[in-house]
Order: C-alpha cells, then structure tokens, then sequence
C-alpha cells in the first residue's frame, strides 16, 4: 500500500532531485520522487559528471561547490559508487595561457583556491594523455573528481529507495501543484513541501513564474569515445586555454582580456559556437570531449557538424589517447539564467522550484539542495554542519 501522504515530494529524478530527495531522506523525512520518463533523460545524465570547484567564482559561489564535494563524497561512499578523484588539469600551450593560469594562482589563496602551476615536466608526470609538444605547463588543481553520470542517474534512486525507502514513480509526469497537492498522471499526493527540480521544463509547471524569472536554455553538443584500453587512465580531468575564457572563476585576472582577443581574433568561429574543451573519462574507461554553447528558449534539434569537428581539432591540438575515433554524439540542455548561478522561485508557500544552475549543475547540486533544506527548515544548521 502506497502512502500518499509525504513530509516531501521532489519533482524530477535528475542530479537536483535526487540531492534534494537525499538530504531530506537522510534527515528522516518521507520522500516521494516523481519523474516524467521512464529514466532521467534531462542534463544530467548528458553531462561530463565533472564535479568541478574549480571553476566557480569566489566567494559564495565556490564556497558551496567545495561543501557540494563534501556532500558527494559522503553520498558516493554510502551509495559505493565509484568516482575518479584525480583532480584536474588545464594545460597551458600558449605563453598567453600560461600568463593567466600564472596570474591565477598568485592570487588564489586569498580568493580560496587550493592549486599550483606545474612545469612542462610535472604536468607530464600527472598525465599521459597530453602531447609534450609545445606544451608550457599547467594548472593543477586536486579538488575536481569525475562520477559517471549514466550511473549515477540509474543507481542512486535504487540506493535512496533501499536504504530511506525514498518512493520513486517514474513515467509520472507531474500535471499540477496547489500546495499540498500534487496532481499527477497516477494519482494525487499531499505532501508538507514540494521541490521542483523540473530541469528546462518551463512550460508544465507554473509556466508565467518560469516566463517572468528570465530563465532560457543552453544546447551543448558532446562526443564519446569507445572504452580505452582497460589499464589505460586519463588521470586528471582536462581543460585547456579556451577553458580559461569560459570559467568565471579566472576572471578575476587582468592577462585574461590578451587572452580572449587572441582567441576572437584567431578563433572567431570558438567565440561564435561558444566552445572550449573538456576531457573527462566514465566508469567503463570512455572518454567524453565538448563542448558548446548555443544559448535560447528555442533549441536546434539538429546538431551541428562544424561544432563536433572544431570541438574535435581542438581537443586532438592537446589530448592524446589510444583510441581517439567517436562511438556516441549527442547534445544536451541545461537551463540558465543570464545573471544568477541559479533561480530558486516560490510560486506558492510550501512549495519551491530550484532550477538552472547552468552549466555547474552536477557541481552545485548537492550544496545547493543543502541550502534549499536549511531554508526550508527541513534541514538543522548542526546536521548540515554549517
Ligand atoms: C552537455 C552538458 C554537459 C554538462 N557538464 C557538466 C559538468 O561536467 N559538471 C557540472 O557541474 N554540470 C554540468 N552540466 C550541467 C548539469 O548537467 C545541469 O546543470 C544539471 O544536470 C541540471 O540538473 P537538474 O536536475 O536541474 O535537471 P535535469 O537533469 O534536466 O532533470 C530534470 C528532470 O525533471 C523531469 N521533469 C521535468 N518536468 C517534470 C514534470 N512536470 N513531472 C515529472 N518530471 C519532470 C525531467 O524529465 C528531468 O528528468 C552539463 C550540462 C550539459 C547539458
């Protein structure tokens, strides 16, 4: 027998669901999770899985995707669910990158940042996957780690339904809430606070709150490779120069804008796509390149193959792997808004929408849905150890 009255109903079981279903299930409350699909199709499982502090902004921002890490790590232990804990890398071939990620780190202590640059030779040492040609150095940073986000999105609602007997119903597209009900396609519920996490899905819930937030969407295109030959690691997650304009977190220094002018004026079609390169490998030993950035409500259904192939040229410029041929494309969509890192919205009380952390959102999610709890009062200071 279903119980259909919860402390908690969370809807969509992607990355930002399931770290709200987790905190509330871990704090004792009933959760119920109800997802549209018959398995979270959204951002997050079309990610890099790259938890990455790294690039945030100081202050605030990094400030929670560290706690974020915490929060994941203790989450992967219980769940034992695997990640790559390597850190990450962003190579510098240029002397005009070298200058930023130089500049970065002389002032990262006193913006938070624990990293260090590291010689051609040392940045050698920690990967085998960048060519040694004309490569200058890097930035080191020990605080990214990789998970699998196909594995993570399938195991962790197995995992919070075993260990919390957190309800999932999937194939349940929610129709409506009018605090404390939630309408949906099997039936209603009451449940004492509802969190929406509905990814870019402005449309079903409380579409003129989504209309008047500003809120849009961003289409990334993203390459796999097949698995690598078992024994063989990427190490540290990779990023390279272009990386450096994207990031807001390297903003802070003044060799950026030399930097971004090289970039427009050699690499004008990087600028227009909006693409830099990210390396990541999954859990089967496959490696994920991207990405771009086209940014609207309205998203090409069709992919573009100039992207895939500058996304290709550029990444080959640095990354050296045994088996570099393509096996899977496909694009993904994260919502955003222009100027916040993320849009929480209360369009009834009792009920919360925590959306659009962009880009960051594997990052962000844990720490975030920490704050949404102590907001909420569903969530103590001393239990989030804050
Ligand atoms: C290609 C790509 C690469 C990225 N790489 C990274 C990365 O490496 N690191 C990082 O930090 N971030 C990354 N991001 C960003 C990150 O993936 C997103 O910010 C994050 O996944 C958003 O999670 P979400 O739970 O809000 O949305 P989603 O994952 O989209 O989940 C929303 C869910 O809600 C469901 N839903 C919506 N409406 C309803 C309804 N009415 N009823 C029931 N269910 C509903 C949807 O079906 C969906 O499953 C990337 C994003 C993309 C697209």
């Amino acid at each position: 027998m279903q119980n259909r009255t919860v402390d908690v109903a969370v809807v969509g079981a992607g990355i930002l669901g399931l770290a709200h279903a987790y905190l509330a299930a871990r704090e004792g409350k009933s959760v119920v999770v109800f997802e549209r699909h018959p398995q979270a199709m959204g951002a997050s499982v079309r990610n890099f899985g790259m938890i990455w502090p790294i690039g945030q902004p100081n202050g605030r921002m990094h400030e929670m995707a560290l706690r974020s890490r915490e929060l994941w790590l203790e989450m992967l232990e219980m769940a034992k669910l695997p990640s790559r804990r390597h850190g990450s890398l962003h190579v510098a071939y240029h002397s005009d990158e070298a200058a930023v990620i130089r500049e970065f780190v002389e002032r990262a202590p006193g913006l938070g940042y624990e990293c260090e640059w590291l010689n051609r030779d040392a940045t050698l040492a920690r990967s085998e996957a960048l060519r040694p040609e004309g490569l200058l150095g890097a930035l080191w940073s020990p605080t990214e780690l990789t998970v699998d986000p196909r594995q993570i999105l399938a195991v962790l609602p197995e995992f919070l339904r075993e260990r919390y007997g957190v309800q999932f119903h999937f194939n349940t597209p929610v129709l409506s809430v009018v605090h404390p009900y939630v309408e949906t396609a099997r039936g209603s519920w009451e449940a004492g606070t509802t969190l929406i996490c509905s990814g870019d899905d402005f449309e079903t819930l409380f579409p003129k709150e989504f209309a008047a937030s500003g809120v849009t969407r961003c289409k990334l295109q993203m390459l796999r490779t097949s698995p690598q030959p078992t024994g063989w690691e990427l190490g540290p997650a990779l990023a390279a120069g272009l990386t450096l304009r994207f990031y807001t977190s390297f903003s802070v220094c003044e060799s950026l804008q030399a930097l971004r002018k090289r970039f427009a004026e050699e690499m004008p079609e990087y600028d227009r796509w909006g693409i830099h390169a990210l390396v990541s490998q999954t859990a089967d030993g496959a490696i994920t390149l991207g990405d771009s950035h086209e940014y609207g409500l309205t998203v090409d259904l069709f992919n573009k193959e100039e992207i895939d192939h500058l996304i290709l040229e550029y990444t080959r410029s640095f990354l050296r792997v045994p088996d570099m041929s393509v096996a899977q494309r496909w694009h993904g969509v994260y919502a955003k808004h222009p100027d916040k890192p993320y849009i929480v919205l209360e369009p009834q009380s009792g009920v919360r929408v925590v959306t659009a952390p962009s880009g960051s959102g594997m990052t962000l999610s844990f720490g975030l849905a920490e704050q949404s709890m102590i907001e909420l009062g569903l969530l103590s200071k001393e239990s989030a150890n804050v």
